[in-house]
């Protein structure tokens, strides 16, 4: 038995055993096979990981078969013949084949000429040296390192650097900058000098890439552990001026007399790690991200006071329909949730004043619903001053508003509330079509329940009403 033999890297039961099987297909196939790239890396590392890629010298669609034949007589196959890679997925695992190949480039693309190459040649076109690395399946050696780039040293080292020269590396496939910064935030690694230079050196080709690519990596950015090693490095390649320019705004602090502003951009890279550790949602990432995007285009000066930045939350959130859809992100409620706590990041801290009125506090529940826990983790997230007493302040009177809030929500259930009168009814009653006036009566009840100047109950909102009606020369049909 093949899997009897001890391997370099440690891996469970279940992997040892689907390894043994492929390692059998191959051998029956002839065809020399490695477990190649993340896998090997992910498992060094002991990260979690469940794609395996396979890499064998001949016919990688041929030995997916042979595999999932082995495997028993339902597991699928997906293949592309035009790529000579196919997917295998069994239990948890996805394992991907495909046949060794050599890479050539041509400048206009990043897609490469492909011909079959040899286990050398594969590990050639890697992104890098960690991501090279290779545990041979064949009988004769199964379960050894093959590592000819000295990956392991720089996985030890905590470094990316590319197996070829760098800028070749960039220049050939330039969605490899992106990665190269996104392993660095995942894995908070360093990229050796000469790849950083060959990135900033080779920045503008990553217009070649398609959207969907770069922001495939910028959103494992974003979900990395500390999102602004990332980030930053985006900033000080050149990338992020070309991906995501309204970021490389807020970079700066402007003088007048005497006054200086923070620095927008540091502050908010500062924010996302904040929320990063309270939370793993993607998009209140990216409201953390965009929540001060609009401060550049609406900052002025006013004399003897000082920097403002007016309506930037409103503009922001007009802001993030815009990036969202050049970035191609989901354009629902996604979108519509990043939008609403960008826009509503200024009114929890107005409610940290003193002799706040009931009325406000329905109000912003009201307004933030089921997203007013996010909106207060962006709150609190985005508190970075230095000073530790300001900060313990600050957050002691968000939690004030927290328990006000908690108040306010158990006597009059604000949250997701519809006023109980709604369009319809109106329209029954005074046998109105829609239009103007039916939207105006809404609105006016809806205004005075949440002032407190009447009960949140039907008859009361029913007596309102008819008071109301009045002023427009109405009177009930029936
Ligand atoms: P993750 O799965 O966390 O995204 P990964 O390194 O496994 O990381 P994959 O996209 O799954 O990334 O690719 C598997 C392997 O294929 C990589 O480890 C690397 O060896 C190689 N690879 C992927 N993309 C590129 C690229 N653009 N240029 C060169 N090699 C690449
Ligand atoms: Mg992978």
């Amino acid at each position: 038995m093949i899997s009897n033999k001890p391997m370099d890297i440690p891996c469970s039961l279940q992997e040892r055993k689907i390894l043994e099987k492929i390692a059998l297909a191959a051998k029956d196939l002839r065809l020399p096979a490695y477990l190649i790239g993340g896998f090997v890396r992910d498992k060094i590392l002991g990260r979690r990981t469940k794609d395996m890629d396979i890499v064998c010298v001949g016919d990688g669609i041929a030995l997916a078969h042979k595999v999932a034949e082995s495997l028993g007589d339902k597991v699928p196959v997906s293949f592309f013949k035009t790529y000579g890679t196919a997917q295998v997925k069994w239990n948890e695992l996805e394992i991907e084949f495909v046949g060794a190949r050599k890479e050539s480039y041509r400048q206009e693309s990043r897609n490469p000429e492909v011909t079959e190459g040899t286990l050398q040649d594969d590990q050639n076109r890697r992104d890098f040296t960690i991501n090279a690395m290779a545990i041979s399946l064949r009988e004769e050696d199964y379960g050894s390192l093959l590592d000819p780039f000295n990956g392991m040293e720089d996985l030890e080292a905590k470094i990316i650097r590319t197996p070829l020269e760098p800028s070749q590396t960039f220049s050939d496939d330039p969605l490899r900058m992106m990665r190269a910064i996104r392993f660095a935030s995942q894995l908070q690694f360093t990229i050796v000098p000469e790849a950083f230079a060959a990135i900033q050196e080779n920045a503008e080709r990553i217009r070649i890439i398609s959207q969907e690519r770069i922001t495939d990596e910028f959103n494992k950015i974003m979900l990395s552990p500390k999102p602004s090693v990332g980030l930053d490095l985006l900033y000080k390649s050149g990338l992020m001026k070309i991906i995501l320019p309204q970021m490389v705004d807020l970079v700066g602090v402007e003088m007048q007399e005497g006054k200086g502003h923070k620095d927008n951009f540091y502050h908010t890279l500062q924010v996302v790690d904040n929320i990063a550790q309270n939370t793993r949602d993607l998009w209140l990432r990216w409201a953390a991200l965009l929540h001060d995007i609009a401060k550049p285009a609406t900052k002025k000066f006013e004399p003897g006071h000082g920097w403002t930045f007016h309506g930037h939350d409103a503009l922001g959130g007009k802001m993030v329909t815009r990036i969202f859809s050049k970035f191609k992100l989901p354009m629902g409620d996604k979108m519509r949730l990043v939008k609403k706590l960008v826009e509503l990041h200024l009114r929890p801290i107005s409610l940290t004043k003193e002799n706040i009125t009931d009325s406000a506090i329905r109000r912003l529940l009201f307004d933030a619903g089921d997203d007013i826990d996010g909106l207060m983790l962006l709150c609190e997230a985005d508190i970075t001053s230095k000073n530790r007493v300001k900060v313990k302040r600050y957050l002691e009177n968000f939690e004030l508003v927290r328990a006000r809030m908690k108040e306010v929500e158990e006597s009059d259930r604000i949250r997701n509330w519809q006023p109980p009168v709604t369009g319809e009814m109106i329209m029954e009653i005074f046998g109105l079509s829609p239009g103007r006036v039916v939207g105006e009566l809404k609105t006016a009840i809806r205004e005075a329940i949440l002032d407190g100047e009447i009960p949140n109950t039907y008859d009361a909102a029913y007596a309102f009403m008819l008071e109301k009606a009045k002023s427009f020369n109405l009177t009930p049909v029936k």
